[in-house]
């Protein structure tokens, strides 16, 4: 059922980010790291290729196709060809690869719970940026609700023709300069879940505003930023999928579908950052060992490698297990936490041996010398889209009752 091989486009797909990311990424990491901005001409640059790479520049057609594909006999490889660029893309630079412009963690909830009428209002601006980048982004987590997404706080009342929104959101990607978010906001706390809504909101909303920028210790090129709604009055056709999609658990189910499908993709950035770091390492070895050191030395530092190697490569597997399902229409809730558990901890692992097999030479900051980068990087996969530890306890709740088995 599960394919191992890559087609022809994901191939050329994955040849050329690497390209890329090899001569041109790669030299200004460091320069966008600590300037905590990426180039904006790269990034209109980056978007003007990859748009001619998918073949398309219709930006509904992408985000609409949705990963659920029902019929047997249409089965789609957009999450799988999403997670092999992923991967590559992070493997240059993952700060990058959150950059990029379009919806974003923003996309899902609007495919999957949105109307006809709101994925072209939201996802149309995504339909040319020749002139201007547009981001889209997703606003859940609060200060008192990060793992606890049902404990979210930020309130939503009805208003006549509209909704008033109040709450904090934090650590949203590209909150900042996203044109919309979708915010999660509660009309009853005591509901927990079925009290949830998903709403829409655009850059310019009175009430809707940019708190602060969040300085931080990896993917600092990536804009991390805290939104803010006082008193945000947003028209009713904001509220995604209208009333009706909420007559259960709906606003809330939005949210966990929006991971079943991005888990798996930011598993493959983590198996990216890890291999930079496996691949950098082994180069160290191959240039600093193999000639002069004693052999029992290098015999160790050799399986050490080989281990990096396996673990990421059965992470890689899992994140393809996972969507792959996707790609077959199979729920793949498990799979999507399993795999995002098991790279962000795999590849977090990676960068530590890697950098303890360099050395001090692996905690250098220097241009081309970017293993520390990695390190710092890539922690922050084993917290976002859910922690490491959570995305335990989902994979086994699901297998003690029974839904599912091993
Ligand atoms: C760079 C970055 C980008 C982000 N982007 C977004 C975004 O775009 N949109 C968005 O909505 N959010 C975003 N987040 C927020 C992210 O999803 C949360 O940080 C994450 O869900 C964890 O929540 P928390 O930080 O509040 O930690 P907490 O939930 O407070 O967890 C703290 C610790 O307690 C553990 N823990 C929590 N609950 C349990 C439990 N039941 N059992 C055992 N241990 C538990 C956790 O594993 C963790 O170790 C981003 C975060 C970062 C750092």
């Amino acid at each position: 059922m599960y394919e191992f091989e890559l087609t022809t486009q994901q191939q050329l797909l994955k040849e050329a980010i690497h390209s890329l990311g090899q001569s041109v990424i790669r030299p200004q990491s460091l320069g966008w790291d600590r300037a905590k901005d990426i180039d904006q001409g790269f990034l209109r640059n980056f978007y003007t290729m990859s748009s001619a790479l998918r073949g398309s520049d219709n930006p509904l057609e992408d985000f609409n196709e949705g990963p659920k594909v029902r019929d047997p006999k249409r089965i789609s490889n957009t999450n799988r060809t999403a997670a092999v660029g992923a991967e590559e893309m992070a493997w240059a630079d993952a700060a990058i690869m959150l950059s990029l412009p379009g919806p974003g963690l923003g996309a899902p909830p609007i495919r999957n719970s949105g109307t006809p009428e709101q994925k072209e209002r939201y996802f149309s601006i995504f339909r040319d940026m020749s002139e201007q980048l547009r981001w889209g982004a997703y606003g859940l987590t609060e200060p008192g609700a990060g793992s606890d997404v049902a404990g979210i706080r930020t309130s939503c009342v009805r208003d006549g023709t509209h909704w008033v929104l109040n709450g904090r959101k934090c650590f949203i990607t590209n909150g900042g300069r996203a044109s919309w978010v979708v915010i999660f906001a509660t009309v009853d706390p005591s509901l927990g879940r079925a009290g949830h809504r998903a709403f829409v909101v655009e850059r310019g909303t009175p009430g809707f505003s940019v708190g602060k920028i969040e300085d931080k210790m990896g993917l600092c090129a990536n804009e991390t930023a805290e939104l803010v709604l006082e008193d945000c009055r947003v028209p009713a056709d904001a509220l995604l999928g209208g009333e009706s999609a909420y007559q259960s658990k709906e606003g809330f189910m939005t949210a966990m579908k929006t991971f079943d499908n991005t888990r798996p993709l930011v598993a493959a950035m983590a198996c990216g950052i890890g291999r930079a770091a496996y691949e950098y390492a082994t180069e160290f070895v191959k240039e600093h060992y193999l000639l002069g050191r004693p052999l029992p030395r290098y015999a160790a530092i050799a399986e050490r490698l080989a281990r990096m190697a396996r673990r990421l490569e059965g992470a890689r597997l899992s994140v393809w297990k996972a969507v792959s399902m996707a790609d077959h229409g199979v729920p793949n809730a498990r799979e999507a936490s399993a795999s995002k558990a098991l790279a962000g901890q795999v590849a977090t692992q990676v960068c530590i041996d890697a950098i303890e097999i360099c050395g001090a030479h692996g905690t250098l900051r220097e241009d081309h010398a970017l293993l520390e980068k990695w390190f710092r990087d890539i922690k922050v996969y084993d917290i976002f889209e859910g922690t490491g530890q959570v995305q335990r306890i989902v994979v086994s709740r699901r297998l003690m009752e029974g839904l599912e088995r091993f």
